[in-house]
């Protein structure tokens, strides 16, 4: 029988399915669903020409049964799945690591949609979909949250009476941990190190961004907090910003729902530049000499380099600076100007090495007069999703986990 893994990651409005064979965790088909409950709801598969077939508004439910019948039909899904991985961000401190979904998953999941209300629900609304198409498959859930549950008290309390963290969560949870302890296993695995020995920090910057120091494997410090929004300049986020803004804007007039809209969908790189949340038009626009996209690319570097400087703080050693995500793997401009305000740490990195990303030396990019190796690792959620989901549905099988 096929040995084949399904992964889902659902976001507020997307749906990315990836198909990955068990036993070597190649990838072997992937489709994603875009523009999920509004009229114009799209999904497609690569592969499979033409769109996949949904109806205006079309549920996360609805786009999985369209897309899972599409791969079944077209031969990429041969029978059902042997495992089904799915990528769920927030597991509050109920999940240090990922766990085969029961009802008692289920309920922890839904308890935490309070403190990722754009999310858990969507993410369940995919747990929902597989159990009821797949009912005798087991289903995984891996946490965005789970990897950053090593965060020391210092790191994730936030300065406010305790008993807000005591009665209602409120502290520091930290996102992107697949891909932080991804970069962890390459990195580790490039430097010829263990893990478990391998101290790194790890700049993921996509549309979302965030930055971890890893000390000897383990997540000890990083950006984001409560919610996704802290930390790092982003795409459409603020990150960072003075809580007394708050106050400020209501003597304004301006709203409480629209403040959360603004921080959190006019901001970052859009609300600077007032042209686009993509760094890549963004320094297109750059080089045509427009300011405001000049001055947007300058507040995102050196709002880095001030955290790869802070992350400094939790580390005794540090083996490498690793960059990934859509940003990090392919904007040279973004990796040399960042580390050009942190110069007096140590870090030069080889112009030539950096304008291939590292493609034909290992990641590579440091200069040979550099302190520190620097890194570009492509991320793969969908793989360690896929990886998680083989391991755990071979274990509830008594059997031998994958390579
Ligand atoms: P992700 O969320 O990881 O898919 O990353 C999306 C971000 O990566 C967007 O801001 C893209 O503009 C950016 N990106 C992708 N390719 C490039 C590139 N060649 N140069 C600069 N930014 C890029």
């Amino acid at each position: 029988m096929d040995n084949t893994i399904l992964v889902v990651n659902c976001g507020s409005s997307t749906l990315k399915l990836a198909l990955f064979d068990g036993n070597s965790l190649k990838c072997t088909a992937t489709g994603l669903g875009e523009r999920l409950n509004h009229d114009d709801a799209v999904a497609w598969i690569d592969g499979i020409e033409g769109d996949i077939r949904l109806p205006a508004g079309a549920t996360h439910r609805q786009a999985l049964e369209a897309m899972t019948r599409a791969l079944s039909d077209s031969g990429l899904l041969a029978g059902t799945p042997t495992a089904i991985g799915h990528r769920v961000v927030h597991g509050g401190e109920n999940f240090r690591e990922a766990v085969l979904i029961d009802n008692e998953v289920r309920q922890a999941i839904n308890e935490c949609a309070s403190l990722a209300p754009l999310h858990n629900p969507v993410n369940l609304s995919g747990i929902d979909s597989t159990l009821s198409l797949y009912p005798n498959v087991p289903n995984v859930a891996v946490f965005d949250t789970a990897y950053h549950q090593t965060l020391p008290p210092k790191a994730y309390l936030y300065a406010v009476p305790h008993s807000y963290y005591r009665d209602w969560g409120v502290r520091r949870y930290g996102f992107h941990g697949i891909s932080h302890s991804f970069m962890l296993t390459e990195a580790a695995r490039r430097l010829g190190k263990t893990p478990a020995t391998t101290s790194i920090i790890s700049a993921h910057l996509g549309n979302g961004c965030s930055i971890t120091a890893i000390r000897d494997g383990l997540s000890a410090d990083t950006s984001m907090g409560l919610t996704p929004l802290e930390g790092l300049v982003m795409g459409s986020r603020s990150g960072d910003i003075d809580p007394g803004l708050f106050d400020y804007l209501k003597s304004k007039g301006v709203a409480q729902d629209q403040l959360h809209h603004v921080l959190n969908h006019e901001s970052g790189l859009l609300g600077l530049s007032g042209q686009t949340n993509d760094m890549r038009k963004l320094c297109d626009l750059a080089e045509h000499g427009h300011e405001p996209s000049l001055i947007a690319i300058e507040v995102f570097c050196f709002r880095l380099a001030r955290y790869i400087g802070a992350m400094m703080a939790s580390l005794r050693h540090l083996d490498a600076l690793v960059f990934t995500g859509g940003i990090g793997e392919n904007s040279a401009r973004v990796r040399e100007q960042t580390l050009d305000n942190l110069q007096l740490l140590g870090f030069d990195i080889d112009d030539q090495l950096n304008r291939c990303s590292g493609e034909y030396s290992d990641g590579h990019i440091e200069s040979a007069e550099s302190k520190f190796p620097v890194l570009v690792i492509p991320t793969n959620e969908e793989r360690v999703i896929a990886r998680e989901a083989a391991r755990l549905a071979i274990a509830s099988n008594g059997s031998e986990t994958p390579g």
